[in-house]
């Protein structure tokens, strides 16, 4: 018998069962990584999204080589053919892959003809895995994520005393909201010089033209698992001891402030989530950091990023089709073109993420995600766009955050009211209003807000379907207080403002 590997693109690390099982036999284990261009012409993928991806696969498979496995690197039209080729060639009996996250992805491996058999072996990059969160959701009448949180840090033991939480609180979320002030000093984000790797594949993407959405130079990420480690290392020391205070603040210009960029590392394998919590907690302890900054940061990984990926699995197959609101409006073209649109913190977001395929989560949640929930675009469209644009995008996270979270579509599966804002929000927490050619205090007339007119177009609308949830009643009482007539101008705008796309 003769065991194969597989290393899939997002699972780029040593710590995986197929390479931990086989290390005492490494030099007669074939590996074999694949980069396939009909893949990923599936979507318009940001280009840097392309160049991190198969610059760290080629990185990786360096690094396994030099290790003395017995590796093979493909670039291939499909998966199928170069699999087929080296399944004959070293005469593989047993192919052994990592569960894969995605979905998709995993039906595309089932539906593969190959001449062997498939043993998929358990992910073991989640801190919790499918069949635990299944367990846990079990035991639950709602869902929430605080619960499931809580849980976590118990089980992990992660800023505990004892049985209680450090601090006597288990989140210091009201803590870190504070909006922007004048003149922060931000820290410098850490960033790499692309190398002849990562430069060819730049050459190559280019040249071949899988997509032409962002901008693809200059490339700053890292691309290594030592890289990824460099990027932990700076976070934790420039901008853990600020993280959580301006954590929801955007500023024009300002694309990281004291955000940690790990998640398309830790996405990729190339850092490990509790390594990642280990090195906050330590520093939380010998660096005397304040708690809410501290907190907040591993509440993302341990609470919310293993949230997300349970609920991907928890929710049936259909749930990425879920529509509560029945929203159907096609996606602006200025998703894909900045430049197209006069609402300043769009157009701000949207050149950011053109520009290094980032965005923090309040850029993604109150901004993108809020616009097209209040607008009515349809919620498969809008995760299909985040899904192409984010460096740290997977199936597995963002049919949950944006389905799920940012449009509610589920009716509340993981969030218990929709994530909608009016102009108001965005003018407290950044100063892009400012900088707009709309006013932010209008939600009727010439220079109304858009943000404004479809909240309230979104609460007439919707009033009924909102009125269920509870949470929400004391927003829809403002309506009462709306006159007919500028209900109606409202609703006019709306129409109006869809009628004048381009999408
Ligand atoms: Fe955005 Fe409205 Fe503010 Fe302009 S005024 S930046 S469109 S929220």
């Amino acid at each position: 018998m003769t065991i194969g590997i597989w290393i899939l693109g997002d699972r780029l690390t040593t710590k995986q069962l197929t390479l931990q099982n086989n290390q005492d036999r490494k030099q007669q284990t074939p590996v074999i990584l694949i980069e396939s261009s009909n893949y990923v012409r599936q979507r318009p993928y940001h280009r840097q999204k392309l160049v991190l991806v198969w610059s760290a696969m080629r990185h990786f498979a360096a690094e396994l080589k030099a290790d003395n496995w017995q590796v093979s690197y493909e670039i291939s039209a499909d998966f199928a053919t170069p699999l087929q080729a080296w399944i004959r060639q070293n005469q593989i009996t047993e192919l052994q892959i990592t569960s894969p996250c995605d979905r998709p992805f995993f039906k595309l491996i089932q539906n593969l003809d190959l001449n062997c058999a498939i043993t998929f072996l358990a992910d073991n990059h989640f801190l919790w895995s499918k069949d635990e969160f299944i367990t846990w959701s079990k035991s639950r009448k709602r869902l929430l994520m605080e619960d499931f949180y809580r849980e976590g840090r118990k089980r992990f033991n992660i800023l505990m005393d004892g049985k209680k939480p450090i601090g006597g609180k288990w989140n210091y979320d009201k803590d870190n909201r504070q909006p922007p002030k004048q003149n922060l000093q931000t820290p410098e984000p850490l960033t790499f010089k692309a190398d002849a790797i990562t430069q060819e594949v730049i050459d190559w993407v280019k040249q071949e033209k899988f997509s032409d959405y962002g901008k693809i130079e200059p490339f700053n990420w890292g691309v290594t698992r030592q890289q990824a480690q460099a990027v932990l290392a700076h976070f934790v020391q420039e901008c853990l001891p600020n993280f959580g205070t301006y954590q929801d603040a955007m500023i024009t210009g300002e694309y990281t402030m004291w955000h940690g960029l790990i998640s398309p590392y830790l996405n990729l394998g190339l850092l490990e989530p509790i390594e990642v919590i280990d090195a906050v907690e330590t520093a939380y302890y010998q660096q005397e950091l304040p708690l809410n900054c501290v907190e907040g940061f591993i509440r993302q990984v341990m609470g919310w990023r293993e949230y997300m990926h349970g609920i991907y699995y928890h929710q049936p197959e259909g749930y990425s089709q879920s529509n509560w609101f029945e929203h159907h409006h096609p996606l602006p073209e200025f998703f894909w073109d900045a430049s197209k649109t006069e609402m300043n913190c769009l157009r701000q977001t949207l050149t950011q993420i053109e520009d290094t395929a980032y965005g923090h989560h309040i850029q993604r949640l109150m901004v993108l995600s809020n616009f097209a929930l209040i607008s009515g675009i349809s919620p498969q469209e809008i995760e299909n766009w985040f899904h192409s644009a984010f460096i740290d995008a997977y199936d597995w996270v963002m049919q949950t955050n944006v389905i799920g979270m940012g449009q509610f579509a589920d009716g509340g599966v993981l969030a218990s009211k929709p994530y909608a804002a009016s102009a108001n929000y965005i003018n407290k927490m950044s100063d892009y209003c400012s900088g707009c050619q709309y006013n932010k205090s209008d939600r009727t007339g010439d220079k109304a807000c858009p943000f404004n007119f479809f909240y309230w177009d979104f609460l007439i609308r919707h009033r009924d379907r909102l009125h269920s949830l509870g949470r929400m009643n004391l927003v829809l009482s403002h309506l009462k207080r709306m006159s007919d007539t500028e209900a109606q101008e409202i609703s006019f705008l709306a129409a109006k403002w869809w009628k004048e796309q381009k999408t």
